[in-house]
């Protein structure tokens, strides 16, 4: 059985009579607060298998709505509208559009993975925290977040040369977060670098931002990797209902 929080019901689906009186009781305010009636026709049924099917998902169908993920989570102490054990509920009832109304919050998971240490039936939370803020994000009804363009470019570094080059990492994440390279934090840390790291090393370091080498012998696994991560994006758009749609490789 679900638990219902007040807090959970939309303000515009409470009923309240600030003045009634039944028989000649006084049954208002509190007395008289109803939800209102609705009928849901726009279910979604393969929600679950959506989420499940995406990297951390899979265990979505072990939730028992104890709550202790939420009653654990970082973010619901500073933010009670954050609610992971709710967005489970609805996922797995395939109630979509109640779902999207949170959309522009559930990206907010921090990953401190206390819900994951806290939850008695190995669900994972967090993982399905990532797999819903992905299925936002790859069912367009939200914009790649931050971290997942720090984790597009980390990829597309590591798959095409086998490692990463920082400057380039933090120059192209800055680009495409239109964000201004000269962050004051990165200036005091470069500036800390510079002051304190040999030449020998300060020399090494800047030469390969700018030539960017690659690992030895990288190709043959660069290959194998392209084909797992095609293979891999082509299954969860399936099963997404979006098979047929651009997967990504990278050279
Ligand atoms: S990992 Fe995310 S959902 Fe889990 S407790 Fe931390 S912030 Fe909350
Ligand atoms: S702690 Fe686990 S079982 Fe309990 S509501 Fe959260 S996900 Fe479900």
């Amino acid at each position: 059985m679900p638990i219902h929080e007040k807090s959970l019901i939309r303000k515009e689906n409470l009923i309240r009579n600030e003045k009634l009186s039944l028989e000649g009781v006084d049954v208002s305010g509190d007395w008289s607060t109803f939800i209102g009636t609705r009928v849901i026709t726009d279910y979604n049924e393969a929600l679950e298998e959506e989420i499940a099917a995406l990297p951390g998902g899979k265990h979505i169908h072990r939730c028992w709505q104890c709550g202790s993920c939420t009653n654990s989570c970082t973010v619901n102490a500073i933010n009670p509208e954050f609610n992971p054990r709710y967005w489970i509920y609805l996922i797995r009832l395939g109630l979509e559009e109640e779902l999207l109304r949170d959309k522009d919050i559930i990206w907010q998971c921090v990953s401190c993975n206390k819900c994951t240490y806290a939850c008695p039936r190995d669900v994972e939370p967090e993982g399905v925290m990532k797999a819903t803020a992905h299925w936002l994000e790859i069912k367009g009804h939200t914009r790649p977040s931050p971290s997942t363009i720090f984790d597009e470019e980390f990829s597309v570094q590591v798959f095409a040369k086998g490692k990463i080059e920082e400057g380039r990492l933090m120059r192209r994440f800055f680009t495409r977060t239109q964000q201004k390279l000269a962050q004051p934090w990165l200036v005091a840390i470069i500036r800390g670098l510079v002051s304190r790291m040999p030449i020998g090393l300060l020399t090494r370091l800047g030469l390969a931002s700018l030539i960017h080498p690659r690992t030895q012998g990288w190709g043959k696994t660069r290959d194998a990797i392209n084909e797992f991560v095609i293979e891999q994006q082509a299954r969860q758009r399936q099963a997404l209902g979006l098979a047929g749609t651009k997967t990504e490789a990278h050279s």
